[in-house]
């Protein structure tokens, strides 16, 4: 069987390793460069506490998975995870509204919670004071992972399956041939590897450089301070009821003061995120000694109390019965942070058979070893980790810099409320299109997405409220809603309906290959038929080897061996590239190249049914549809620039897609202004596109569908061929998909009230019980009704009526027909 060698003998790798053994896999060995029964790394003093539920579908299953592993996973009658239920408690009006969207969330993922009163809260936790609490959030499932014993026990247990221990071992290179792992070389000689899994938490970023990996993660120390005794805690150890973990009461947390405590035995522990970020750079702290104790470790560095006094203050007046104690010990405990929060999982984009599993808390450990196990086992996760891919950032994104500034800021906003369209504070103005200037003379409204700035509206439309038709007026929202929100965005959706706007999709991911193997390569990874003459666009579905859609892309033929890509994320760049590198070592016939052309090129979509009047008054070809049919390329040139188009849509609307290069991009936003001045003409935003797309029923990858769907079960057939003759990943199981009855599908539903707004992510009820979740959301201007997509059970048909959980409110619901605009594509054509 495969040689894997595991880097870190933390709870990740640990997990791991136990997760490959049990899957039947044999040859596997553990480096570790600190001792084994105490390694030194972040889980080794890993307080572990386990809150499980996050905005995050894939995080919050995969602490559900840890929650139950470490649960069953027992020694001496004692198991791993102590099941105290989790508390947090909200001390504003604001903590407590997002306490229930938390309790959305929680429902969404299949997760047990309860928002309960100021009383229940003292009720579960006495020592809390009174006159401070509003109400709490409860988690039964919630409790303390006893993380440093749990790795324990997974090393004697696989130790046992077979498999092999290397303890102070220092890990210093990776040996590599024909872009293919084949060992890892330590302080005590070589390792064979057919796969390396490096598992090796803060010092993830040292052994990425040993292949030139750039890791995106900055290891940041944290405050864990323990009280002394509490006075009426004192003896308690005698009590048998307290087990091996020391506590009794909820895990609790005060977020609008950055803290969250345990109890341990007579003592608290408080954890505390208020104080400045204070990097880390692993290779600075040396070797781990062959010598680990509790207080002498590489990832503990000494308590700094200047930088703990708030959270003292505050800790007293959270809880009174510790103003009788003083800070007992404290340190400042290292761990990894990265720019979006998110873990880091999968396979580096170069190199075969070196993957990546860090930047994970104990809460999510065991999780994440399963993603990597079914990964390494049968080709894909049966949890979706597109949040958590290692591939995920841009290029810009891997930047030292960006990383340490990204993750830094994650830090300080940890326990802070976020809205889901909030933009980074910094770094802004990254990247911007060529149309930068020209959009900020129209006062747009920026905000960010992979560094782009990106115009969600432009304050220019602001007077065409007035002159809005009244259905078409937009509706009060809730505060929430309204933020990173705009009522312009009514204007520029009504215009792109009724005469013509232009919008930039720059920001959208561009990718070409070419070579004499492209068109091999993309029937072979994709869903339909692309040996399609050359000036033909295909919609099409990039599956796994199950079924699940990993992404929808639109491929242009531009030549016999060049294709175009629209993509949605760097993840694709990063999987075709890894194919066509494959594809191209077994034969120069088989050659072909990927580029990523996203920031060499720039676009405009001018949609809307005036467009061709616009584009009129800058070209003598014709544009209709007998000159210009839909889903075609062409390269031409307008107002004199050289341009590629694409005569396709995402807002439901007849026009193109307009590319050229960044040094025309300037004078082609002008060209086509000055030709839009008499037919109405404005520029619109992300959020009048959002809505418009919605009510076309375009489907977004990542958010709206995953690997966790099939194209039957997404509505996504649109993307599939049927009868395509060549193989391809994923065939197979797509057709026995069609032969069984899917138990959910990706339905359309609208919100009665007409203007009730969600935002994503809430559950969704049929007849009191929570059946499914909402996935994207926005107020469809031309319906004049808030709609969603939500996956839900397959029985639930058109006319059937739910209910939508938004911040403890029920919002009434009803299953739609879809798509809502334009089901027979009249709009497209001319
Ligand atoms: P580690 O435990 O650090 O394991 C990595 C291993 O790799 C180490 O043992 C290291 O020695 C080894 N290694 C590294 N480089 C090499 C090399 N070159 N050669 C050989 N071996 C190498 N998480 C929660 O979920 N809940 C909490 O309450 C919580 N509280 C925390 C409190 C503090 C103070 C801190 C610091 C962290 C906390 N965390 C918590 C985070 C959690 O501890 C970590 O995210 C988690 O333990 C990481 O596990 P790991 O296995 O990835 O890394």
């Amino acid at each position: 069987s495969k040689r894997v060698v595991i880097i870190g003998a933390g709870i990740v790798g640990t997990n791991l390793a136990d997760e490959l053994v049990s899957r039947g896999w044999k040859n596997i060995t553990v480096v570790e460069q600190g001792p084994l029964q105490m390694p030194g790394g972040s889980t080794s003093h890993a307080p572990g506490l386990v809150f499980q539920t996050n905005p995050s579908k894939t995080m919050t299953l995969f602490a559900k998975y840890t929650v139950e592993k470490l649960l069953a996973l027992e020694k001496d009658g004692t198991s791993c995870f102590n099941q105290l239920g989790g508390l947090e408690v909200a001390t504003t009006p604001e903590r407590l509204q997002e306490l229930r969207r938390k309790h959305g969330y929680a429902q969404s993922w299949g997760i047990e919670a309860h928002i309960i009163s100021a009383d229940e809260c003292i009720n579960k936790y006495p020592s809390l004071n009174p006159q401070l609490i509003l109400g709490g959030l409860y988690i039964p499932s919630d409790g303390l992972a006893l993380a440093a014993r749990a790795t324990q026990i997974l090393i004697e247990s696989t130790r046992q399956s077979g498999v092999r221990y290397l303890e102070s071992t220092l890990v210093t290179g990776i040996q590599t041939e024909n872009s293919h792992v084949t060992g890892v070389e330590t302080d005590k000689g070589v390792v064979p590897a057919d796969i390396i899994v490096s598992c090796a938490g803060f010092w993830g970023v040292e052994i990425g450089a040993m292949v030139g990996l750039k890791v995106p993660l900055l290891p940041l120390a944290h405050q864990y301070a323990k009280t002394t005794a509490v006075p009426h805690l004192v003896g308690r150890e005698a009590n048998t009821r307290i087990n091996a973990m020391n506590a009794e009461l909820p895990i609790l947390r005060h977020q609008d003061q950055d803290l969250y405590y345990r109890e341990h035995g007579e003592q608290y522990g408080i954890g505390y995120y208020g104080h400045r970020p204070m990097p880390i750079v692993a290779s600075s702290l040396g070797v781990t000694s062959a010598h680990v104790d509790e207080k002498n470790m590489p990832s503990r560095l000494d308590f700094t109390p200047e930088d703990f006094a708030p959270a003292w203050e505050a800790t007293k007046e959270l809880l009174p019965a510790l103003r009788e104690t003083e800070i007992a010990e404290g340190f400042n405990g290292i761990f990894s942070f990265t720019p979006d929060g998110g873990s880091l999982v999968g396979q580096a984009p170069h190199l075969d058979g070196f993957y990546v599993a860090e930047a994970v808390w104990v809460t999510h450990s065991a999780g994440v070893a399963r993603a990597v196990a079914e990964i390494l086992t049968e080709g894909r996760s049966s949890i979706d980790i597109a949040e958590c891919e290692l591939t995920r950032f841009e290029d810009v994104q891997l930047s030292p810099e960006y990383v340490s500034e990204t993750s830094q800021q994650n830090f300080v906003e940890i326990y802070d409320i976020i809205h889901p369209l909030a933009p980074k504070v910094s770094p802004r103005d990254l990247r911007v299109s060529p149309f930068h200037a020209r959009q900020k003379e129209l006062g747009a409204f920026f905000l960010e997405v992979g560094g782009w700035e990106r115009p969600h509206w432009y304050q220019a439309n602001e007077h065409l409220l007035k002159t809005l038709p009244d259905p078409w007026r937009p509706v009060q929202r809730d505060a929430w809603s309204s933020k990173f929100y705009s009522p312009i965005a009514a204007v520029e959706a009504w215009k792109t309906r009724h005469a013509v706007a232009v919008y930039d999709m720059t920001t959208f991911h561009r990718f070409e290959i070419n070579g004499p193997g492209a068109l091999k390569l993309l029937q072979y990874l994709t869903t339909s038929d692309i040996s399609k003459p050359v000036g033909t666009i295909t919609h099409t579905l990039l599956l796994n080897s199950q079924g699940g859609i990993l992404s929808d892309l639109f491929i242009s033929r531009i030549g016999d061996h060049l294709f175009q890509i629209g993509a949605n994320t760097a993840t694709d760049l990063a999987y075709l590239l890894r194919h066509a590198r494959k594809q191209s070592q077994r034969s120069p016939s088989l050659w072909c190249q990927v580029r990523d052309i996203t920031g060499s090129t720039c676009c405009l979509g001018l949609w809307g049914p005036r467009a061709l009047d616009v584009i009129g008054e800058v070209s003598s070809e014709d544009f209709s549809d007998a000159g210009f049919p839909y889903m075609t390329v062409k390269r031409t040139s307008i107002a004199g620039i050289p341009v590629t188009l694409f005569r396709k849509s995402f807002v439901g609307e007849f026009g193109w897609e307009i590319q050229t290069s960044p040094d025309f991009g300037q004078r082609l936003w002008d060209m086509i202004w000055q030709a839009g001045k008499h037919h109405g003409l404005i520029a619109a935003g992300r959020a009048a596109f959002n809505s418009l797309r919605l009510e076309k029923g375009i489907r977004i990858t990542g958010s709206d569908m995953t690997s966790e769907h099939n194209p039957y079960e997404a509505g996504a057939l649109y993307a599939v061929q049927k009868n395509k003759k060549d193989d391809y990943v994923g065939k197979s199981a797509l057709r026995s998909a069609a032969t069984r009855a899917s138990a959910r599908r990706l339905a359309c539903i609208t919100i009665d009230d007409s203007q009730s707004m969600i935002m994503g992510k809430e559950p969704v009820f049929y007849q009191g019980k929570a059946v499914g979740y909402v996935t994207t959301a926005a107020f469809g201007f031309t319906v004049r009704k808030p709609v969603a997509y939500a996956w839900l059970p397959r029985g639930l048909e058109r006319g059937d009526k739910v209910e939508v959980e938004y911040f403890g409110t029920t919002i009434k619901a009803t299953v739609v027909g879809d798509p809502l605009y334009d089901p027979e594509e009249t709009r497209l054509s001319k």
